[in-house]
């Protein structure tokens, strides 16, 4: 695009006026930038007042004492293609979209004709940008401004509840109804229960004879027990469960983990976090047990599960022969550096390299002759079940190692995790 850049403002008005017949809104709109708490019907009716009287126009013109005591043309013109006379009709619309939710804050985006586009572009090119406001912005102001009254909500360009797009072309609203996000910690209380949805191996969560139709592996979740009043209560489509971490299926988790709980398109806005927890509590408390439960906002997903918290275990082992409580001594030499490769158990999902972790302390008390209950304190993403099984040498030291005879991890608890 050529800019031609008319300073001027008498004489970009009256080349305005000369070579297009536009209305108020349109001929304010290229004098936006100039007054202040004008609309830019008001403007235009400035323009054309003074111009029509012989008076001088230029950036001090445009002031309320000067608006002209006259109704602004309401029949459109060449340029809008009489988009403002149906401005109404666009509010009802918009409004009719948002009726059945619950917000407080909201943004309004448009999408105008690509005639209307063009033939704003077409004038900017003749007569300047100076001072222009695009028409996008008037409409999507002008509606919100409507919006606003009549809601009584208010417009957030941050952080809105709800954008909604009215497609003036198509003549419909899109929207996108941001989601609530409900931060927390929970302690799994189960030895079978994953923490998030875990779709049916066999038909990928299609449903099949294998998992009763139901398409999951795992009929529970963490996630959907403490979804479940949630989602009731905010209507929302669906959650997102994002975790500090995860505990392997059939270990417990007595350490409080975080997590952000996300709702997806909610209808409902205006939850009680602690009540409905205590609902999570009373229901599902013998599995899993949540704390701490209120809202927050979506920078919170990237901090908990970028965490790494170091955490302390409680590991029953078992080993294939039995052992002194001289040889158990030997367990100590397992603080300090540990090298693991990763895991077989996880080989199909992580990258094959060997990493180092620090344990920190360990403790053991036996339990039987070939039996002992482990406590460790690791570093973040210590692979546990394989520090004491060595996963066939791939983690070293282990305590299969140490003691010299098969060990193997039969339950295991996060019982601390160090935020
Ligand atoms: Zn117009
Ligand atoms: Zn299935």
């Amino acid at each position: 695009m050529t800019e031609v850049t008319v300073t001027d403002v008498q004489h970009k008005a009256e080349t305005i006026l000369a070579e297009h017949g536009l209305c108020d809104h349109c001929l304010g709109r290229q004098f936006a930038r100039l007054g202040f708490g004008l609309e830019n019907w008001e403007r235009g009716l400035i323009v054309r007042d003074r111009l029509d009287r012989g008076k001088d126009l230029d950036e001090e013109s445009f002031v309320r004492d000067n608006i002209p005591d006259e109704e602004p043309g309401r029949e459109g013109c060449g340029l809008c293609d009489g988009l403002f006379v149906e401005l109404d009709r666009y509010v009802n619309r918009v409004l009719n979209a948002l009726d059945r939710y619950q917000f407080d804050t909201f943004l309004i985006g448009c999408r105008p004709p690509a005639e209307v586009v063009e033939a704003e572009e077409a004038l900017w090119e003749e007569v300047g940008i100076q001072w222009v406001e695009p028409i996008k912005s008037e409409v999507n102001r002008l509606i919100g401004k409507q919006i606003e009254e009549q809601l009584e909500v208010t417009v957030d360009f941050e952080r809105p509840d709800i954008n909604a797009i009215m497609d003036i072309g198509k003549d419909r609203v899109e929207m996108q109804v941001n989601s609530i996000f409900i931060y927390g910690k929970y302690n799994k209380y189960s030895r079978d229960l994953p923490q998030t949805r875990w779709p049916c191996g066999n038909c990928r969560g299609k449903g099949c004879d294998d998992c009763d139709w139901t398409g999951k592996q795992y009929q529970e979740s963490v996630e959907e027990l403490v979804a479940e009043p949630f989602l009731r209560a905010a209507k929302a489509v669906e959650t997102k469960f994002h975790g500090a971490g995860r505990e392997d299926v059939d270990a417990k988790c007595l350490g409080k983990r975080e997590f952000v709980l996300e709702l997806v398109e909610p209808e409902m806005r205006n939850l009680d976090p602690q009540e409905l927890a205590d609902k999570v509590n009373e229901m599902y408390g013998d599995r899993v047990e949540v704390f701490d439960m209120q809202f927050t906002d979506r920078h919170k997903v990237e901090e908990v599960k970028s965490r790494r918290a170091d955490k302390t275990y409680r590991a029953l082992v078992q080993l294939t022969d039995s052992v002194s409580d001289e040889q158990l001594e030997r367990l100590d030499q397992i603080e300090g550096t540990v090298k693991q490769a990763t895991p077989t158990r996880v080989e199909h999902r992580r990258a094959d390299r060997v990493r180092e972790r620090t344990v920190h302390s360990v403790d053991w008390e036996r339990v039987d002759e070939d039996r002992f209950e482990l406590t460790v304190a690791a570093e973040a993403g210590t692979y546990i079940k394989e520090l004491i099984s060595g996963d066939a040498e791939k983690t070293r030291p282990s305590v299969s190692q140490l003691l010299g005879t098969e060990a193997e991890c039969i339950e295991l608890d996060v019982i601390g995790i160090e935020y």
